[in-house]
């Protein structure tokens, strides 16, 4: 579903992912983790088409996302073929970022009306169905001032789904809230990864989190994949020494 192959990405002299190669299968939920700094937060911007890549080429769905075909030859993507593959991905971010002048069924529906030209009527009670989901139905017409931050992301992930997404993107859900609201938004997502075919791609701080919901974790140093297996081998017998120091630091 997600496919990097040799990406480079640089800022300037700075050279973030260096030959990134890696792959998510459809309906697998991955987990990269890795110190500061490590180029993490970069792979989801490229993925949200927020980043372009130096060299390299990512797909999604079989499709290229960086590039498109076009006479017979790959060329960079233009912001027409940017816009259709990115449909394809949701994102939910650290800061929820919901429109506050909205109310959060008007959160929900917006970008469904809007981009998908969904029916009003339709996409009302497609999220409704995703309000209950998330275990906030009473809030429907509250606006996200009112919510909690706990009860603000429910909403964020509430609306990212009604775009039906095939990819969802998970950076740091749960960092800025207060301990106490973390076990209810993850809750919601690990639901979700058992109950629907999303493939998800999730940087995370939370390890208990990524051991319990993740099919596999990917551990990353300074742009490179250092190592990637099943989070119980990751978590309990990790194969190198930069995860067994960076295990070491945040266990
Ligand atoms: P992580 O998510 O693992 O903490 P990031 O992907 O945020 O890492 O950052 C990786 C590196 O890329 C850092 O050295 C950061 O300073 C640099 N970087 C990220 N975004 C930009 C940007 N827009 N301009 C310049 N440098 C950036």
């Amino acid at each position: 579903m997600i496919r990097f192959d040799q990406v480079v990405k640089k800022f300037g002299d700075n050279v973030v992912l260096s030959d990134l190669s890696f792959e998510v299968d459809p309906g697998e939920f991955v987990t990269l983790i890795g110190p500061s700094g490590s180029g993490k937060t970069t792979i989801l911007r490229l993925l949200m088409t927020l980043e372009r890549v130096t060299s390299g080429t990512i797909q999604v769905g079989g499709e290229y996302l960086s590039h498109m075909e076009k006479g017979g030859k790959l060329v960079p993507a233009d912001e027409k073929h940017l816009r259709q593959v990115r449909k394809r991905i949701g994102m939910v971010f650290q800061q929820f970022n919901l429109f506050p002048n909205m109310k959060v069924l008007q959160n929900i529906t917006e970008a469904p009306i809007r981009v998908l030209g969904t029916p009003r009527a339709e996409a009302e009670a497609k999220a409704e169905s995703l309000l209950e989901m998330v275990g906030l139905s009473d809030k429907i017409d509250a606006h996200p001032s009112q919510l909690s931050g706990g009860q603000q992301q429910r909403v964020a992930i509430a609306r990212a789904l009604a775009m039906e997404p095939d990819v969802l993107l998970l950076d740091e859900v749960t960092s800025a809230l207060d301990p106490e609201l973390v076990a209810g938004v993850l809750a919601v997502l690990r639901q979700l990864a058992e109950t629907t075919d999303i493939t998800f791609l999730c940087v995370t701080h939370e390890m208990q989190f990524a051991r319990d919901v993740s099919d596999r974790v990917v551990m990353f140093d300074q742009g490179h994949v250092v190592e990637a297996a099943d989070p119980e081998k990751l978590f309990t017998e990790p194969e190198n020494a930069r995860t067994r120091e960076f295990l070491k630091a945040v266990l």
